[in-house]
């Protein structure tokens, strides 16, 4: 129950909905009155196999009955195994882990810093990154998003950041300099709006990246974990990034985060970085039952045909409802955005007919369901906007 208590205790962070939630199961969640909610929103974009998938309970029992943390002062075989399945997986050689994406991406700018310190000295350290961009709450990760709103009446930020318009080659050639040690991307912008970066973009940057020895940054905070149809977004572009974050989807709803990077760029030593509850036996048990479950045969492939499936339920509304603009985005990470100023009353009617979603940058929808949503689930969601539309007079 919600009572006066939740402003009593509660920083006023979050502008929340009015429901409390108890118990979830697949797409599935159920509030404290018993409202059933199909959940287009999965934690956004964190619980990626859906609610209570059994692989992840399971692990999540059976590792907490026998070592639920260590420090990393001592070795833990989860750690090891679930950095061996990102390593085999991906580009990259070398994890990190950490517990959230901000976190996650303060390792990584701190990483580039060094590994150019190292090569070229103190003069090296400008990291440039988008307009529009998220890269979480903490300071070096706040400074590296490319939004004023969340900068108010938090300066002074980091120094040493630049930001470029997005998928603006020119813009980003005139930004380098020999003081820029890294550039910091999201493939496709997620609370930006699901802006995808184009791939000409995307190339360019790597050839930038490799003319002037800059690391590349791809922060698949949310596009990572099998989000886009793929195990990692750069997939999608024929390149590598040096170095890539991961959280939300990595633990199924469990917090961790990580950092991947290429071999010679892996430059930390013993005391540079650390985290507590980094990659503890817990977390990192639920991260490899995330990971076994999404790189079986099929997974993928399912997630990127579903997500064709819902684009285009998402465009044959489009064709009625005039107020859809442009329907974007890869895999199940997809965004509508709405011709009006705030889409928000959208998500309140949508919740009133047991459907969760979000808005994002005012008037985008943003569907993030779980992986294994299933055809049926989205149909019955495309019914409920397409009832919300209407009644909305669209
Ligand atoms: C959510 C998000 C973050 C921040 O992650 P937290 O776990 O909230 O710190 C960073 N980058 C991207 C792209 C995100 O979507």
């Amino acid at each position: 129950m919600i009572t006066s208590d939740d402003k009593k205790y509660l920083m006023n962070t979050y502008s929340r909905y009015p429901i409390t939630l108890l118990e979830g199961k697949g797409t599935k969640v159920w509030d404290d009155k018993g409202n059933v909610y199909l959940d287009f929103v999965a934690g956004i974009a964190v619980n990626s196999l859906g609610h209570c998938h059994p692989a992840l309970v399971n692990a999540i029992k059976n590792q907490s009955e026998k070592l639920i943390h260590c420090s990393n002062l001592y070795w833990n075989e989860n750690q090891i195994e679930l950095a061996k399945i990102i390593a085999e997986n991906s580009f990259g050689d070398k994890v990190f882990f950490a517990n959230s994406g901000a976190e996650a991406n303060e390792g990584a700018i701190k990483l580039a810093r060094k590994y150019a310190s190292l090569k070229y000295g103190s003069k090296r350290y400008k990291v440039i990154s988008a307009k529009n961009s998220f890269h979480g709450r903490t300071f070096g990760a706040l400074t590296a998003t490319g939004q004023e709103k969340y900068h108010k009446g938090f300066g002074p930020l980091l120094s040493g950041f630049k930001y470029v318009p997005f998928n603006d080659i020119d813009a980003l050639k005139e930004t380098i300099d020999d003081e820029v040690c890294a550039i910091m991307l999201e493939v496709v912008q997620g609370e930006g709006g699901i802006h995808e970066a184009t791939p000409e973009y995307i190339k360019a940057v790597r050839e930038i990246c490799d003319e002037n020895d800059i690391l590349f940054i791809i922060d698949e905070v949310q596009t990572g974990i099998g989000r886009t149809g793929k195990l990692f977004g750069y997939e999608h572009y024929g390149i590598t990034p040096d170095i890539m974050t991961l959280a939300k989807g990595l633990g199924g709803g469990f917090p961790i985060g990580a950092i991947v990077a290429k071999e010679d760029k892996s430059v930390f030593s013993p005391g540079d970085h650390a985290s507590t509850f980094g990659g503890n036996p817990l977390a990192c048990a639920a991260g490899i039952a995330v990971m076994k479950e999404i790189t079986k045969e099929g997974f993928l492939d399912s997630v990127a045909q579903k997500g064709e499936y819902f684009k285009g339920k998402l465009e044959s509304l489009k064709e009625k409802h005039s107020v859809i603009k442009e329907v974007r985005g890869k895999g199940l990470m997809i965004g509508c955005e709405m011709d009006m100023e705030e889409a928000s009353d959208i998500v309140t009617k949508a919740m009133g007919k047991g459907l969760l979603i979000n808005c994002i940058s005012h008037n985008v929808l943003r569907f993030v369901p779980s992986l294994t949503v299933t055809e049926e689930e989205i149909d019955t969601a495309i019914i409920i906007l397409d009832d919300v539309l209407c009644e909305m007079g669209f």
